[in-house]
């Protein structure tokens, strides 16, 4: 509501009329101003608001007549009332004065209650007018949002209009809220005042076009709701801000909740970890976060598509969810459980008031029991499991970031040792983490600048004795660190994707040079390069069509290249799988399954992949204990059975050796052979291969990486 000024100006040249006006004026309760011209006049009112001007029409100079024409060039009869004050024989002037644009007139002598009649129409009609004026503007801001409260703040009086819905939204009755902007900032979480007052700040001084602030406000109810508010200021000519009005709209159910899910978001999740902390502290009390990461989850979305990656998600959430709420029976934890999901497969979980670290263990070994059944999805099952990392307020954290970001690490730490368990966080997690993000940093400078080369370990057939190919293996030449093991940064590849253009520098790399070699050296022709390839590479859309490019351009033979990809890549999604599988098998190359044995054995699946051979994993060889023997025999017999060649590793030993021939493996690479060499030390090993046989395979030493 616009104050409006009620000071009236008196303008007369003659002094004893003008003190005798503004006098009797006065008595009556008028705040007067006198101007004893006509450029006086104008002067006051250049300088400040008045509510209504009384104008003597004769004046030396400049008449009041002029004065008139002046002031309506720039303000309107209902902005400024003028009443010209004129001699009872002036009728001319008072007729051109009306047609001017003066809103009314008086004659001398003055007659003090038709004047005051007179002034009292004009300043309330003005009034009328100034409020039809605002109520118009704030039907048009209703308009804008019907669901919304509205707010209309006077800057000069400091007093602020709510609307009902404003008070409703926020659970207030009517009558309880004055109209003060305490009832609304009072009630803004003390996080967000600040932020609010900063941004009322900047419109007001012109800084912003428009006012926009999203802040929590305490409902009655003792809950906080996000709240968006916006506005815009009403400035006068000077563009002094004296008004600003907008609207208020409830956002707490976009902040708060994901939508998918509808689980409570990041936002929602971090502002009960923080309550619950602070609850912790107060009563000595602990509180654990659980987060939750989907293993190889990616898998699912580029194999199934997001849609139906969705309504898994949903699905997993909604188990998640069972499973916590029946964890007080099952660790026997009384506490306060909030499941929520943080974006992507990223779920997170707080308990309340736990005991200590070993009952959120519980809990996470219950959640992961829980995952580990079948999801039914368009008719067909699907598995998932969980890495979970485990973070407690035990620390001392004064911010939940923190906690959270601690039980993050956790997770990391819980999939690196292998996935599908769980890990307590310790402060050397923290320092590891900052070790990896190092890493990373460096690993993609180190894919800009080209600071790869492969190395090649001989692959020796048992049967014949002689050179069979060799596996291609990625080594980084750090300008600081020196030669780093594809052990210390293919994970991290893996895991931030860098691994797609690493592995595809690796085919071309590895291609190029079989080429090379089997150009250069007849012996080469029939050996065969072994390149890793790893899950995230596999399920790219472009694997295909970049190796049938690769094979091209090097004139590769396809026969010549075998692709090794990891049982737990091929058995995570059988189906989309075979797709990829057929579509290599048909550009005529051969597929092996690495570190066979570690994973899910699958040996019942294999008949149903187009692949090729097998690699019994270096586990298996090292540790030959009897069970071992036969888990390898069988292995070897099945192989036999399906048409599979069957590769040893890791072997070391002559006795190895050995007893890997008696059992039927066809292949062999290990350091008792030769390590991964350098191309220049690889190619002199080829140049010799005709005329060479096991014995002399020996090394001098084994690589040191
Ligand atoms: P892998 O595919 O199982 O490769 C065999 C690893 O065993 C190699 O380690 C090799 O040097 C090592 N090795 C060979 N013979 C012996 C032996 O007699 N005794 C012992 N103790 N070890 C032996 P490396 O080169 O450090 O590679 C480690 C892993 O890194 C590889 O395991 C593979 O999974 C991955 N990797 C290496 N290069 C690439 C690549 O270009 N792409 C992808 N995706 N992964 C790669
Ligand atoms: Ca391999
Ligand atoms: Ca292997």
């Amino acid at each position: 509501m616009t104050a409006l000024n009620d000071t009236l100006l008196v303008v007369d040249d003659n002094e004893a009329n003008r003190d005798l006006l503004s006098r009797r004026l006065q008595r009556r309760g008028f705040d007067v101003v006198t101007a004893i011209d006509g450029s006086h006049a104008l002067e006051l009112l250049a300088a400040r608001d008045f509510a209504l001007v009384l104008l003597d029409i004769e004046m030396p100079r400049l008449s009041g007549l002029e004065v008139l024409r002046v002031i309506r060039q720039s303000r309107s009869a209902s902005e400024l009332p003028i009443i010209m004050v004129t001699a009872r024989q002036e009728s001319a002037d008072v007729v051109e004065a009306l047609n001017g644009g003066a809103n009314d007139y008086v004659t001398k002598p003055v007659d003090l209650p038709v004047a005051l009649a007179r002034i009292n129409a004009q300043l309330a009609r003005r009034r009328a007018e100034a409020a039809l004026r605002e109520s118009e503007e704030r039907y048009a801001l209703a308009l804008r949002g019907a669901n919304d409260g509205l707010w209309d703040w006077n800057l000069r009086t400091d007093e602020i209009f709510f609307s009902d819905r404003w008070k409703q939204m926020l659970g207030l009755a009517h009558h309880v809220v004055a109209g003060i902007p305490d009832e609304w900032f009072q009630r803004v979480h003390s996080d967000d005042v600040d932020r609010l007052r900063t941004d009322v700040t900047a419109h007001l001084d012109g800084r912003t076009p428009h006012f926009e602030s999203e802040h929590r406000v305490l409902h009655a109810d003792g809950t906080y709701r996000w709240m968006l508010a916006r506005g815009v200021a009403v400035r006068d000519v000077d563009g002094r801000a004296h008004r600003m009005a907008g609207s208020l709209t409830d956002i707490t159910e976009g902040k708060v909740s994901d939508p998918l899910t509808g689980l409570p978001n990041r936002v929602l999740f971090l502002d009960r970890l923080g309550q619950s902390m602070e609850r912790a502290k107060r009563h000595g009390c602990v509180s654990a976060v659980l987060f939750v990461d989907l293993d190889r989850f990616k898998l699912v979305n580029d194999s199934l598509g997001h849609e139906a990656g969705d309504r898994f998600l949903a699905a997993i959430a909604s188990r998640l969810e069972r499973s916590v709420r029946t964890v007080d029976t099952v660790a026997r934890v009384n506490s306060e459980v909030t499941v929520a999901r943080l974006g992507g497969d990223e779920f997170t979980i707080l308990l309340e008031n736990v005991r200590h670290a070993s009952d959120a263990v519980r809990v996470a070994e219950r959640v992961q029991e829980c995952l580990k059944r079948p999801f039914e999805l368009d008719g067909r099952h699907l598995f998932t499991s969980a890495s979970i990392g485990i973070a407690t307020s035990e620390s001392g954290y004064s911010d939940p970031q923190d906690l959270l970001r601690d039980a993050d690490t956790a997770m990391y730490r819980a999939k690196a040792l292998g996935k599908a368990r769980c890990e307590v966080f310790d402060v050397r997690m923290r320092e590891a983490a900052i070790t990896r993000l190092a890493v990373e940093t460096d690993l993609r400078r180190a894919i800009e600048q080209n600071e790869f080369e492969l190395h090649y370990q001989p692959i020796i057939s048992l049967t014949t004795g002689r050179l069979a190919g060799f596996e291609a293996l990625a080594r980084w030449r750090h300008p600081q660190r020196g030669l780093v093991s594809p052990v210390d940064f293919i994970g991290i590849a893996e895991e931030t994707g860098l691994i797609v253009p690493l592995g595809t520098w690796v085919l071309t790399r590895a291609c190029t040079q079989m080429s090379e070699w089997c150009q250069a050296h007849p012996s080469a022709a029939g050996l065969t390069i072994h390149v890793n390839l790893s899950a995230r590479q596999f399920v790219h859309p472009d694997l295909v069509t970049d190796i049938a490019g690769i094979l091209q351009a090097t004139g590769l033979p396809a026969s010549a290249l075998n692709l090794e990809i990891t049982e737990s890549a091929v058995i995570e999604n059988p189906d989309s799988v075979i797709g990829v599988l057929d579509a290599l098998k048909a550009l005529g190359l051969r597929i092996s399954i690495d570190d066979f044995g570690t994973g899910h054995s699958s040996l019942s699946y294999l008949h149903r992949f187009p692949i090729d051979g097998l690699k019994i994993d270096r586990s298996f060889v090292s540790a030959m204990t009897l069970e071992q023997s036969s888990i390898i025999r069988a292995i070897v017999a099945l192989a036999q059975a399906l048409r599979l060649e069957v590769i040893a590793e890791g072997i070391e030993t002559v006795d190895q050796l050995s007893r890997l021939s008696e059992l039927g493996s066809d292949g062999g690479q290990g350091y008792l052979f030769a390590a991964a060499l350098t191309s220049l030390d690889a190619e002199e090993v080829l140049t010799h291969s005709q005329d060479t046989r096991i014995k002399s395979w020996i090394p001098a030493s084994p690589e040191v990486a």
